[in-house]
């Protein structure tokens, strides 16, 4: 079955690639044929030879991933068909030249990134963008030494950080009152003289209202300075020399609690009404909800809605809360899903045997709304706490071992489904034995924090990021040629190196190797056989030097740093 799979897939691939290859000459043709419109009296013949062919290249490229180009053979089709509609000689020569060059064009969209072999629409293309990247940072940091101040703006920028940078506190609170970063990092001097200059800025009202974050960096770190840093809002507290990884991960971590997904909760009551009003407080707290009234319905929207808790009345008509959390239960994926009674229900034991059959909690109607928003979010806290254990790395929130194949084997189902291709990525820090070794085991884990959030922020939402083993990351890179995979990792690679860790007052840097394996140059490989093939050019890329890159097969670097 995977082998027919397998056969039908390089058939796919061999055709696209006579497509493509056939491509420059057919707009060549097609550009020519534009030309000659412009002199001749009634060229209706060689006009309704362009629309067709135009017609045909709408159709063709667009299966074949080259969507601009589909769209703008759409578009003069389009006028093709208008022209032969109406009496062609009323067109005016203006008009034909236009056109003509806007089918000699088309080579220049074709050229423009869709042009590599394989590199399919533009997913591919756009891995390092950073408007693609996981999430857009806008940050502020004022800093009155200008080169600390460089550095810093130079290495957050590393991440993907957009740095504004100030000199002076109060150039700061002009800019507050008009638009607010999504974190403010300052550098702050605590004396003992009391209030401070900074201080006094922080407490005035521009300062008062902002809504973001607060990082503090400071040279001392005696508690009543953090005790002054904390009576103003600070959420960090970062001590100079300033270890740049460390900052981020602060950074990282504050985000996101900020901007975590709204917490999905599903409410089962067969009193609309009821069911509506909690909706209602809910989301007025930022939570998504769902609303069932029908129990039968219940399965059916878990499964669609994939809520973090469900609250559920205990006497519906047809089917009661405990036998529907039941029901709920016999599906394994959800046995750990939490289930909170809501009831006027108030006899404790009745209340105890409900909880008996697979539910978690219990609340009591009427309940206030504050008590219903902090009950629910408390318990929806703890269920995607509980999921993140179970599927996210701790020391790095990446995806765990197990969960990288499955992710392989599913963007690998899509790929050959969607005739794409697909990039997988080894990734091992180099000589990390001697990190822990030289600075300490607590140094060695915040390399490979660094690189996880460096991850983070330059591959996009739809790529796979997983933590292998102990200093080892695999990345999965849909709609991905080898090319750009290569390109895109390259790129980080130099970012990382370019970190400079603080341990005491030592300084150091890391790098690391990467193998990439696609499935464009290996078309019959199952999901392990891809992993496979990455690890052993990871194994070249060591050989050859380590901090580079090498794809499965090839013989040659990328860089070297
Ligand atoms: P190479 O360049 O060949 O990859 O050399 P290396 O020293 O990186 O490779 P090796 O596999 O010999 O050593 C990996 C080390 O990574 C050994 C292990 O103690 C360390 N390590 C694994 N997991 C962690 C972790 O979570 N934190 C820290 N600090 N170290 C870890
Ligand atoms: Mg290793
Ligand atoms: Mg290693």
């Amino acid at each position: 079955m995977a082998e027919r799979q397998a056969a039908v897939a390089a058939e796919l691939a061999k055709l696209r690639d006579a497509y493509r290859a056939r491509l420059p000459r057919e707009i060549a043709e097609l550009a020519d044929l534009a030309a000659e419109l412009d002199g001749a009296a009634e060229p209706r013949e060689g006009l309704a030879d362009l629309e067709q062919r135009l017609h045909k290249l709408a159709g063709s490229g667009g299966t074949f991933g080259l969507n601009a180009l589909s769209r703008q053979a759409h578009e003069l089709e389009t006028t093709a068909q208008a022209w032969l509609a109406a009496d062609f000689a009323t067109v005016g020569l203006a008009q034909r030249r236009a056109f003509a060059a806007a089918v000699a064009a088309l080579a220049g969209t074709l050229a423009q990134g869709e042009s590599t072999p394989g590199a399919m629409g533009s997913g591919g293309a756009d891995s390092a963008a950073p408007a693609d990247a996981a999430r857009h940072v806008r940050i502020w940091l004022v800093e009155d030494d200008a080169s600390l101040g460089e550095t810093l703006v130079r290495l957050l920028g590393q991440f993907g950080y957009e740095v504004r940078l100030y000199q002076r506190v109060d150039a700061v609170e002009a800019d507050v009152r008009r638009e607010q970063p999504d974190i403010l990092i300052m550098d702050v001097m605590f004396t003992d003289e009391g209030i401070n200059a900074t201080e006094a800025l922080m407490l005035r009202p521009a300062f008062q209202a902002m809504d973001c974050p607060i990082l503090f960096i400071s040279a001392h770190g005696d508690f009543q300075s953090r005790v002054r840093a904390a009576r103003l809002g600070a959420e960090g507290f970062m001590l100079k020399p300033l270890d740049v990884p460390m900052l981020v991960d602060r950074i990282e971590r504050t985000l996101d609690e900020r901007f975590a997904a709204p917490y999905r909760v599903l409410i089962v009551d067969d009193d609309v009404e009821l069911a509506r009003h909690f909706s209602l407080v809910l989301s007025a707290a930022g939570m998504e909800t769902a609303l069932v009234s029908e129990p039968a319905a219940a399965i059916d929207t878990v499964a669609a809605f994939h809520p973090e808790l469900v609250l559920m009345d205990m006497h519906m008509p047809g089917c009661s809360g405990p036998e529907l959390a039941m029901v709920i239960r016999h599906h394994n994926e959800w046995i750990g899903l939490p289930i909170v009674y809501l009831s006027a229900e108030k006899d404790r034991d009745k209340q105890l045997q409900a909880m008996s059959r697979g539910a978690d909690d219990f609340l009591t109607k009427p309940i206030s709304d504050a008590h219903l928003v902090a009950a629910v979010r408390v318990r929806a806290t703890r269920s995607r706490q509980l999921a993140d254990l179970m599927s996210k790395d701790s020391l790095t929130g990446l995806l765990k071992h197990a969960r990288i194949k499955e992710t392989i084997a599913i963007e690998l189902a899509r790929a050959r489904r969607n005739n794409q291709p697909l990039s997988v990525a080894m990734l091992d820090i180099d000589h990390f034995k001697s990190v822990n070794d030289t600075y300490g085991h607590a140094s060695g884990d915040r390399v490979i924090k660094a690189l996880a959030h460096l991850l983070k922020q330059r591959l996009r939402k739809a790529d796979g990021i997983g933590r292998y083993g102990g200093e080892e990351f695999v990345v999965i890179l849909p709609e991905c040629d080898q090319e750009t995979a290569q390109r895109v990792l390259d790129d980080i690679r130099a970012r990382f190196a370019a970190l400079r860790y603080q341990h005491e007052d030592r300084e150091f840097a890391s790098t690391f190797s990467v193998g990439i394996a696609c499935t464009l140059q290996l078309p019959a490989a199952n999901g392990d056989e891809l992993l496979i093939a990455a690890d052993a050019a990871l194994y070249a890329a060591k050989h050859g030097g380590r901090n580079q890159v090498r794809v499965a097969g090839g013989s040659t670097g990328a860089s070297l740093g």
